[in-house]
């Protein structure tokens, strides 16, 4: 009975690996194949082009990292950690969402006053915000405004991340982030916030959020701060 009972706990495993992957390179298939349709005008001009293309190579590289990562079982945390300008990366991440907020009418709104940088991989660092910025979008069916906004202090850079959208009940709001658990039927898999959880708690960082019912929800996600100096903004 126990033996069997392993049997079960490991295929369970490899199906919630298999759902996670393909979770995970949605995101970047998704973004790769909304440039490939803006590829797709004969009028535009070269260096938009070029722009889109490279924006699908990495697409495509991202979504091949994914794969890597899980094959290899590498572990997570540690996958390649680098200095993150947390505004120039909430800036390219903007890029990749922007399509499908103005497919939404969400308008996005952003406040990137001060600079600040963290430690990270920056792979999963995007993922984690595409998994956010994708929810706050689908959470505004008919329209409305994504606040971005980023605060730096000497201990923690936090990121704010607020939408005008449907919110959540105190219930919806305590499950969040739990295995499979969504909303949205068919068109959800309940593990977008799941690997949010994981990479913040990766990266030592704390997620809280606040949210109200057909009024909206606010995450707010803190990093420590790393101290470099000299470093200027470009
Ligand atoms: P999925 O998006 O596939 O449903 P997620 O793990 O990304 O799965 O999100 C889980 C659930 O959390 C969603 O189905 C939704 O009910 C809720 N949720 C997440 N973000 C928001 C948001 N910004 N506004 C309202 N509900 C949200
Ligand atoms: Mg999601």
């Amino acid at each position: 009975l126990k033996l069997q009972l392993i049997k079960v706990e490991k295929l369970k495993a490899v199906e919630q690996m298999g759902a996670a992957i393909s979770h995970e390179i949605r995101n970047p298939l998704t973004a790769a194949s909304g440039f490939v349709q803006l590829l797709n005008d004969d009028y535009l001009p070269r260096h938009k082009r070029r722009e889109y293309l490279s924006i699908v190579k990495d697409e495509l590289q991202s979504a091949e990292r994914v794969i890597q990562d899980y094959l290899t079982f590498a572990k997570p945390s540690l996958a390649s950690i680098e200095e993150l300008n947390v505004k120039n990366e909430l800036k390219q991440i903007i890029n990749i969402v922007t399509p499908m907020a103005n497919q939404n009418s969400v308008e996005i709104i952003t406040d990137f006053s001060v600079i600040g940088f963290i430690k990270g991989d920056r792979q999963r660092f995007r993922q984690c915000f595409i998994n956010i910025l994708k929810n706050a979008v689908e959470a505004m069916p008919n329209g409305g405004q994504l606040y971005i906004e980023t605060n730096f202090s000497q201990d923690y850079v936090t990121i704010c991340i607020k939408d005008t959208g449907i919110g959540m009940t105190s219930e919806q709001l305590e499950r969040l982030g739990e295995p499979y658990y969504s909303t949205k039927g068919k068109n959800g898999t309940g593990l977008g916030m799941m690997v949010v959880y994981s990479i913040v708690r990766a990266m030592h960082g704390l997620i809280k959020v606040e949210s109200e019912l057909d009024a909206g929800t606010t995450f707010h996600i803190k990093f420590p701060t790393i101290t470099l100096i000299q470093k200027s903004e470009n």
